[in-house]
């Protein structure tokens, strides 16, 4: 194995152990159990007495689960693990990876307040911001996602309240050094949140200094395609009481059979990955030598920008990665070769046992302008499938363009 190969996978292969202990039973009753533990729906919590219902035991009440919006059991055992892969100390599971945006974003500003967003942000964080935010009286600023400490530093205003990157960035793949934006948020007072999706348990948010980790469970830990969900993570109790009184008073939760699902998923998310990367970096590697193809963007490559933070900051990479074409190809021919692949499902979304493929020549900066691709790209997710079968599919795309 190749040291680059070694470096893509190792994150993954290490976490295998705690993937496969954490969140079930660990005492053995005498009569036995069921490896996993069982998924219990509910709505109305029985207390033996109306004493016993309002005991908080020096809790506050919404950590006391009084009722099902607070949490199931399932829940709070997917969230025990999550808390460890991101090596937190609390996580809130919400119903999808976007309301897990939304939650901490809602919960630490108010109106007057100002936010920074990265460029290359996923796209429905950018909405989030440019309607309900705006309506709340928040300002956003967007800024180049490999911005320098110092222009960064010159769009912080006395009330920016939040910094938040996205690492990757979506779609254009952009890694940021989030190290130099806490060191900056920080110093302003502001908090840094991450979306961490991509970068799940191979990037450390909280030894970097994120404040608040954001997931998007509905790719890699459920893993197969079949559950919207997402969580909040955080490393200290002021910034928990915050998200968790805000998740609270917006209701929002997760269902037990999809907590159940995740967290079913994420016993196989380190095998799954390791295999995944490999063949994402091999696919990756491939690709750059085609002469049809200008910048492989994966940020474990030397063409995507940002490459020296992934270096330096990740321990492995996940399986999802751009390609951006010769100028020469036009966007409709690119479209044409996407539907001829057969390998490759049409589809948004990522991080299933299947490869994906989507055209992202849309997706350049809006706003901050340079930077980004402007020739046809597009984004492969790759799968479980096997590595020599994609390469064939792609090659023979591939061969059908012109320029
Ligand atoms: C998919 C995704 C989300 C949203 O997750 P959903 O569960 O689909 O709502 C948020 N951020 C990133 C980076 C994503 O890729």
């Amino acid at each position: 194995m190749s040291d680059l190969e070694k470096q893509v996978s190792a994150g993954w292969s290490r976490m295998g152990s705690m993937l496969v202990r954490e969140g079930r039973p660990h005492e053995i009753p005498e009569s036995g159990t069921f490896v996993n533990a069982p998924v219990s729906r509910g709505s109305t919590v029985l207390f033996p007495s109306l004493e016993a219902m309002n005991r908080t035991d020096g809790r506050s009440h919404a950590h006391k689960v009084v009722y099902g919006a607070m949490g199931s059991p399932i829940q709070h055992q997917l969230e025990e693990m999550l808390s460890r892969i991101e090596g937190g100390t609390h996580t809130q599971v919400v119903g999808s990876g976007l309301a897990a945006c939304a939650l901490p974003l809602l919960a630490f500003l108010g109106c007057g307040d100002h936010l920074l967003l990265p460029d290359s942000v996923y796209g429905p964080t950018r909405r989030f911001a440019g309607t309900m935010l705006q309506r709340m009286g928040v300002t956003t600023t967007y800024y180049p996602p490999t911005a320098s400490h110092d222009e960064v530093l010159a769009l912080m205003r006395p009330e920016t309240k939040v910094l938040f990157a996205e690492s990757p960035g979506s779609h254009t793949f952009e890694v940021q050094d989030v190290p130099m934006l806490a060191e900056i948020a920080h110093e302003a007072g502001a908090l840094l949140m991450l979306d961490n999706t991509w970068g799940i348990g191979v990037f450390q948010p909280f030894t970097h200094g994120v404040d608040v980790s954001i997931q998007a469970l509905s790719k890699y830990p459920a893993g197969h395609s079949d559950v919207i969900m997402g969580s909040v993570t955080v490393n200290d109790d002021a910034c928990w009481k915050t998200v968790r009184d805000a998740a609270i008073q917006l209701g929002l939760c997760a269902g037990p059979d999809d907590c159940w699902l995740t967290l079913r998923g994420l016993r196989t998310m380190g095998v799954r990955l390791a295999h995944q990367s490999r063949s994402a970096l091999e696919i990756a590697q491939w690709l750059k030598t085609r002469p049809e193809v200008a910048r492989v963007l994966h940020p474990a490559l030397e063409d995507c920008p940002g490459h020296e933070f992934w270096k330096r900051d990740f321990t492995g990479a996940c399986g999802l990665f751009g390609v951006e074409l010769q100028p020469g190809i036009s966007v409709e021919t690119t479209e044409r070769m996407i539907d001829g692949l057969s390998l490759f499902g049409i589809g948004a979304s990522w991080g299933g046992y299947e490869s994906l493929v989507l055209p992202t020549t849309g997706h350049i900066r809006r706003v901050t302008g340079e930077g980004g691709p402007t020739s046809a790209t597009f984004r492969l997710h790759i799968g479980l499938e096997d590595v020599e079968d994609l390469k064939t599919d792609l090659a023979r795309g591939l061969d059908s363009l012109q320029f």
